[in-house]
């Protein structure tokens, strides 16, 4: 810790979006200076940042050339080009996570047979080459419906993800490697965030239940704690745990994961980094899932997980039918609610459902906090 703050360490964020600028907004407590790499020069994080590089996360050069600017390096997303990472890496730079975790997480084929290795419970799957290899597999019986298909790299926010419930969805079956899975029915999905150091400590975060917008497929709100039995929470974080330890991550390893029906905790998918459903932490955490992942990045002691208070978070998405100059309304409204603690990332411009900031609100109870997040929901406006 001495060393990181006495000897300027320049801390590299690969992309710039609202993580690297919370990140940011507790490398600072710290005094921890920041570098931050993004094709946009608009970009969240560089308002905040020390330096900033403009360039693409997916150019090796750009990521090589950041790379070597910096002291330490950690990233903000998964799409990065992984082999300059690597580069990197061997010519000594210190890099959190590993380089190889990214590139097997770039790859939900990867992570699945990763998962099943492990034994961890997750929907069974089979990987294909592309779309004509599923449609024969259908054909010869081989396959059944329903099912999901998932192209194995570039989805994010249920863009790369078919549900195939009957034969009309066939059309919408994407080409490229993918993998197919039993289709789960979902009773609740969840995610627990996994914290390991170099030392080997973990600490697992509460866990929050994420409530998704069907027509944005992104989360509309998460609630912290998740209501489920004991049971289901101790199986989801143990998960969380063993994955993170088998990675043997430096930092944080968010965890998604499928309730059935039966009531039965299925992974679904990890991200090497901190997440959306840890955005609440903040304020209802004893430690931010960003200072966390400091502190596992850098091999420093683990901070308390301990949820102070229950809390809902909601993201603000641009409103539909607006695109342009971003205005807000509402907020001043909102301001007067109890507990209610707005983050605006800071883009210029929005669009419908763009993730513009969210706001996490704190109650006694999990009841008070979402009849809050309710009224907030329908006071605040993201136009233009
Ligand atoms: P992304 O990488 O886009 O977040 P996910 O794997 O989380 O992809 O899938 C997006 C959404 O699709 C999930 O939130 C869930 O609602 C639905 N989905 C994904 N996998 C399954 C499945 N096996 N069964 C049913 N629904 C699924």
């Amino acid at each position: 810790m001495e060393h990181l703050v006495t000897s300027n360490l320049r801390l590299g964020i690969i992309a710039g979006g609202q993580l690297a600028k919370m990140l940011i907004q507790d490398a600072s407590k710290w005094d921890i200076a920041t570098y931050v790499l993004d094709g946009d020069e608009h970009c969240p994080a560089r308002s905040i940042a020390t330096g900033f590089q403009q360039g693409s996360r997916l150019d090796p050069e750009a990521v090589y050339r950041f790379g070597k600017a910096v002291d330490f390096l950690t990233f903000e997303i998964e799409s990065i080009h992984a082999e300059a990472l690597k580069r990197l890496r061997d010519e000594g730079l210190p890099i959190a996570p590993d380089p190889s975790v990214l590139e097997l997480i770039q790859d939900k084929g990867h992570q699945k047979e990763f998962l099943r290795r492990q034994g961890i419970p997750s929907p069974s799957f089979r990987l294909f080459g592309g779309r004509d290899e599923v449609l024969r597999a259908l054909a010869s019986g081989g396959l059944r419906l329903p099912f999901v298909q998932k192209l194995r790299k570039g989805g994010y926010d249920g863009r790369g993800v078919v549900v195939v419930d009957h034969e009309g969805d066939l059309a919408n079956l994407l080409d490229g490697p993918c993998l197919v899975e039993d289709r789960v029915e979902i009773h609740k999905e969840i995610a627990v965030t996994a914290a390991r150091n170099r030392h080997g400590e973990i600490r697992c975060y509460p866990v929050v239940e994420m409530v998704f917008d069907p027509r944005a497929n992104l989360v509309d709100h998460l609630v912290c704690p998740a209501d489920l039995t004991e049971g289901q929470t101790r199986a989801a974080q143990e998960m969380a745990a063993s994955a993170a330890e088998a990675l043997r991550i430096e930092g944080l390893l968010a965890v998604e994961f499928f309730v059935d029906r039966r009531g039965q905790v299925l992974a679904n998918e990890m991200a090497p980094r901190p997440h959306n459903s840890g955005h609440h932490t903040i304020e209802s955490v004893v430690t931010s899932q960003f200072e966390q992942h400091l502190r596992a990045i850098f091999g420093l002691p683990l901070g308390s997980t301990h949820l102070k208070l229950p809390a809902v978070m909601i993201n603000l998405l641009g409103a539909e039918g607006y695109e342009g100059p971003v205005r807000y309304q509402g907020l001043t409204e909102s301001l007067a609610l109890e507990g209610v603690k707005i983050h605006l990332y800071g883009k210029k411009t929005t669009r419908p459902f763009r993730k513009m900031g969210h706001v996490t609100v704190i109650a006694p109870t999990v009841e008070e906090a979402l009849e809050r997040a309710r009224r907030v929901k329908e006071l605040i406006r993201v136009v233009s």
